[in-house]
């Protein structure tokens, strides 16, 4: 049984380091900012509590965001382990996690504000699959449409300007006190983010004394 915090700043590559991870050792990837656009694109009632608080690029309420990581790991479908991506965000969240969970290692992907807003900036999403994109580093074939199912591909709600402003100034004020709090605790492994994908991969294995990955899938995850 694995479980793993992973955290960084947005554009940090954390939600493609956490699946990598979850594919390869079984664990359930749990992705609060995933669970939040699933509720607002089919419309529930959490979806029309925190739309405007997404798109505006600021944290959804504590209380609400507990509860849902907290019946989320209720499930207990995680025989192998998880890997929660995207919580905690700032303190209370934390102390909250720590009173009710137990965690092997936080890992900590380290990006300079920089390059968060080049790489955000370039972010697109197709609007009917999901798919992710980067103008940077994953251009799709057509511009503009989707490699696998040909849909329109979309900025994100958030990855505005504004909202990234809004974003890293949160990061930094709420996530690195949370940060501080698992560090203290000697839990955080921090990897230098600025890597390619498979390096930053391979060098998270390595740090967390994993199996690394073999030559195959590092070529078929880069
Ligand atoms: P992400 O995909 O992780 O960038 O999350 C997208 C959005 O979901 C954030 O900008 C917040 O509005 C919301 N969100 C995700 N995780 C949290 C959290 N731990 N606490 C509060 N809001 C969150």
């Amino acid at each position: 049984m694995r479980k793993y915090v992973i955290m960084g700043i947005q554009g940090s590559g954390k939600g493609t380091q956490a699946k990598l991870l979850a594919a390869e050792f079984d664990l359930v990837h749990i992705a609060v900012g995933d669970i939040y656009r699933w509720h607002v694109q089919y419309h529930t009632k959490i979806g029309a509590q925190v739309r405007r608080t997404m798109s505006a690029g600021e944290l959804v309420d504590d209380a609400l965001t507990e509860s849902l990581v907290r019946e989320r790991l209720e499930l207990h479908d995680w025989n192998h382990g998880f890997i929660l991506d995207g919580f905690p965000r700032n303190l209370r969240q934390a102390q909250f996690f720590m009173e009710s969970y137990d965690v092997d290692a936080v890992i900590h992907l380290d990006l300079p504000d920089g390059e968060v807003r080049r790489r955000v900036l370039a972010r697109r999403l197709c609007a009917h699959c999901g798919m992710d994109y980067n103008l940077i580093e994953h251009r799709p074939a057509k511009e503009g449409r989707c490699d696998a199912c040909g849909g329109e591909l979309v900025t994100r709600e958030d990855d505005t300007e504004e909202a990234l402003a809004a974003r890293l100034a949160d990061y930094h004020t709420k996530t690195d006190p949370a940060l501080e709090l698992f560090r203290a605790k000697e839990l955080v492994v921090t990897v230098d983010a600025t890597a390619s994908k498979s390096a930053v991969q391979r060098a998270i294995r390595e740090q967390l004394g994993l199996p690394l990955p073999t030559k195959k899938a590092t070529r078929t995850t880069s």
